[in-house]
């Protein structure tokens, strides 16, 4: 019996929002900023910003990309 193969990911993980694992590295300087500003998701008041410099908590954007990565993953399946 030849052994089991695993289904193709349709959706490689470097095309991926979300890095393997799930979380951001929102470690850099670039992430925090001093004034609190409201986060684009939630509303609620950060200091973090995303990658475009807009105001997000990094659960929320966290949240939406694993969001977007699930929407991917189904139209994707939908096209198997
Ligand atoms: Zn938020």
């Amino acid at each position: 019996m030849p052994p089991r193969r695993r289904k193709p990911d349709p959706v490689p993980e470097r095309t991926r929002a979300l890095p393997p694992g799930g979380l951001l590295d929102w470690s850099g300087s670039e992430h925090f900023a001093q004034d609190a500003l409201p986060c684009w998701h939630c509303g609620a008041p950060t200091h973090m910003r995303d990658d475009r410099g807009i105001p997000a908590d990094k659960v929320c954007a966290e949240r939406a990309l694993a969001e977007i990565d699930q929407i991917v993953q189904a139209h994707a399946q939908a096209l198997l």
